[in-house]
């Protein structure tokens, strides 16, 4: 039995025709899973995997969550559920040559899925060696530091 992970797919702008080639591509691995996705990147991706269930004539579903678009919240909606335990892998095609008016909020979600130990691709290449990984078709779970002595810290 294949696990079905819970991948999310993020990308700015100037990368998002880049995510579609990408998702095009493994179009048929990732119909297994649950997708989470950013709003515009979202819609992006549901229309890519209608195009191909409708050209292969494949009954295969993905479930797709939209999240609100990136700049309007949704890359912390996804730090959030990072932190609850709730995302598997990310990939998160950023841009490195445009600044983004949510930077902050960039930061903050490549933050929590280091802090949390979550396997995060952020450029395409990584993503192919991430999705082609035996780990993704195993009991994979990513050790996470224990932080309890941190939480309990005396603040004397
Ligand atoms: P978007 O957000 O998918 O709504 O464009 C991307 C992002 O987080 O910048």
């Amino acid at each position: 039995m294949r696990n079905k992970l819970s991948i999310a797919l993020v990308a700015h702008d100037n990368m998002k025709h880049e995510l579609a080639e990408w998702v095009d591509w493994n179009w048929e691995n990732l119909l297994r899973h649950h997708l989470i996705c950013t709003g515009t990147t979202g819609r992006m991706v549901e229309n890519t995997l209608t195009e191909r269930r409708t050209i292969e004539k494949h009954n295969g579903y993905s479930e797709i969550t939209l999240l609100k678009s990136g700049p309007l919240g949704g890359d912390q909606q996804l730090g959030s559920m990072i932190a609850d335990g709730k995302i598997n892998a990310v990939i998160f095609l950023w841009d490195p040559m445009q600044a983004q008016p949510h930077d902050v909020d960039v930061k903050a979600l490549l933050r929590l899925a280091t802090l949390y130990n979550v396997p995060t691709a952020i450029n395409r290449s990584t993503a192919d060696f991430l999705i082609s990984s035996p780990l993704f078709d195993s009991e994979y779970t990513p050790v996470v530091k224990d932080y309890q002595s941190y939480v309990e810290r005396s603040l004397k």
